[in-house]
């Protein structure tokens, strides 16, 4: 009896046993007992069996978990943050360390299987699960560690935005995160990542030094300007194409604790004025203020409002005077900007993710805001009390667009804003009227756009545009993408298709 199948008997033995072996038990959560063949699905959608003494042998070479069909903790596991994607993988494996991770990449890839990725859950189309492929899950492998005479943080692939936040800023120090806390570092990251300093330090993949990953070969490799710096560049907006990036390393800048931030709100009726003001004052914008448009409509209610949110990290002088001409819009029906914890602040959006009801989301960047867009947006949103309607121009310029279009592989640098159209329904309600509205409602507004966001990839976005988007990086990508992922493992993403 080898070693883990001792501790497997021993451990189902002192279960059965005491009430103290529960403990036991936890500790040991990782031995899962495989006791049939699996049927399974290969990237290119062919049903496969993995034979049970394979998987029993996969399991037992981790030292988290193997969840099967059937576990609370698969079906938790499983799930994205948008619950109208309801997918089965074949199999989760839930990595504690880096050697799980490059254990579960080889099985995957000996096999051919479909595998998804997941840090946050977060991604719209729900890339990060699958049905009858295997899943790596890395909501157990979340650490950050900061250095800070380094200015430097060291965050596991698996971790959360609001992580970074509490760990950096209690050193007063910080790096552009997202808008949200409970994002995925990993999908944002790859991605780009818009969050409220991006203006002022960049991009989240602009502040990425250096990371780990785990490539579809199983081999481990760090990128960094002097190591392996074609991947480096690549993986900062080329999303989870190249592998799984098991460690980001970060720069990090100075921050104090208070910035002036918050929310002024109007009611729906002055969208019009409010984006046409707002389309004008935001070009205008110094890198320390960072200014969303939102309009709103939640479900119950029968109307809804146009708001602008704001982050200002300059100092309380600067921010009184940059923030003036927002009292010229006229009477809001609140104003809650003032000063504010920048942790706060990270968090006062989470309670607007849609959990528990399905969603859809079109998007594209703008490079420019023309007052017959602020009309069309206001003319296009249908008010119903049964769904949640966002409108949302997320901003983007300041030292994001300093940086060259070809430093990065994230190519849109000179957009001034992400806007997006999200509707959420209840989930036991027809998704087709809602989804039909908001396709509706982007035909009025894709023209004003020039490509979009990789992390907002849908999946009715053909091979073509998706390949068109990467715009000039694209031929780089692709000869990257067939170097280090010749069959397309990491395919459940906004992807580069190989060609070799
Ligand atoms: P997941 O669904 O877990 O993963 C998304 C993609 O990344 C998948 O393809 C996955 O395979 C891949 N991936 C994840 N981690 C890794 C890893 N470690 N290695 C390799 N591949 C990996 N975007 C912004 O830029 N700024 C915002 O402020 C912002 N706010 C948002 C708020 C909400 C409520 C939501 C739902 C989304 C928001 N987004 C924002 C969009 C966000 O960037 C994308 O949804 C992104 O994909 C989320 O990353 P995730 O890790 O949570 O997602």
């Amino acid at each position: 009896m080898n070693r883990r199948s001792f501790l497997r008997s021993s451990v189902a033995a002192s279960v059965a046993a005491t009430p103290i072996s529960q403990a036991y038990a936890s500790l040991y959560s990782a031995l899962t007992t495989v006791n049939s063949d699996l049927a399974a699905v290969t990237g290119a959608g062919a049903e496969v069996s993995l034979e049970r003494a394979a998987v029993q042998e996969l399991a037992d070479s981790l030292r988290g978990s193997l969840l099967l069909p059937g576990s609370d903790a698969y079906e938790s596991a499983r799930r994205v943050l948008n619950l109208s994607i309801d997918k089965h993988p074949a199999m989760v494996v839930q990595p504690t360390g880096v050697a799980d991770i490059q254990n579960a990449v080889t099985f995957a890839r000996e096999r051919d299987l479909l595998l998804a990725v997941k840090c946050g859950g977060h991604h719209a189309a729900g890339k990060s699960t699958c049905d009858g492929g295997m899943q790596i899950d890395l909501s157990k492998f979340r650490n950050v560690r900061v250095d800070p005479a380094a200015q430097k943080a060291y965050v596991s692939g698996g971790s959360l935005l609001g992580e970074i936040d509490h760990e950096t800023m209690a050193l007063g120090l910080v790096t552009t995160a997202g808008t949200v806390s409970h994002t995925g570092v990993g999908g944002l990251t790859l991605g780009a990542g818009f969050g409220r300093l991006a203006r002022r330090y960049g991009l989240a993949c602009d502040n990425v030094v250096g990371a780990d990953v785990v490539l579809a070969n199983g081999s481990l490799v760090h990128v960094s300007p002097e190591e392996n710096a074609d991947l480096y560049w690549g993986i900062r907006g080329g999303g989870g194409n190249f592998g799984v990036v098991t460690s980001f390393e970060f720069g990090l800048h100075p921050m104090q604790r208070t910035v002036t931030g918050g929310e002024i709100i109007f009611p729906i009726e002055r969208a019009k004025d409010v984006l046409r003001f707002y389309a004008e004052w935001s070009s205008e914008a110094p890198d320390e203020l960072y200014a969303d448009a939102v309009a709103m409509q939640q479900a119950g209610q029968d109307s809804g409002v146009i708001m602008i949110h704001v982050c200002h990290s300059g100092t309380p002088e600067q921010a009184e005077k940059d923030l003036a001409p927002l009292q010229k819009i006229g009477k809001p029906i609140a104003n809650g900007i003032g000063p504010i914890d920048y942790v706060t602040i990270q968090s006062s959006w989470d309670s607007t993710d849609p959990r528990n009801v399905g969603t859809y989301l079109k998007s594209g960047f703008i490079n420019e805001f023309p007052q017959d867009l602020a009309d069309r947006v206001a003319d296009g949103i249908e008010l119903d009390p049964n769904r949640d309607t966002m409108l949302f121009f997320q901003q983007s310029g300041g030292a994001i667009g300093r940086v060259p279009a070809d430093a990065t592989a994230f190519a849109h640098r000179k957009s001034i804003s992400n806007m997006f159209v999200t509707v959420s329904w209840p989930l036991d309600s027809d998704p087709e009227p809602h989804v039909n509205y908001i396709r509706r409602y982007w035909d009025t507004l894709k023209p004003n756009t020039d490509g979009w966001y990789t992390n907002e990839a849908g999946d009715e976005d053909s091979a073509e545009s998706v390949n068109a988007n990467y715009q000039g990086n694209y031929e780089r990508l692709l000869t990257l993408k067939n170097r280090y992922d010749p069959t397309n493992l990491f395919r459940l993403n906004a992807n580069i298709t190989p060609t070799v």
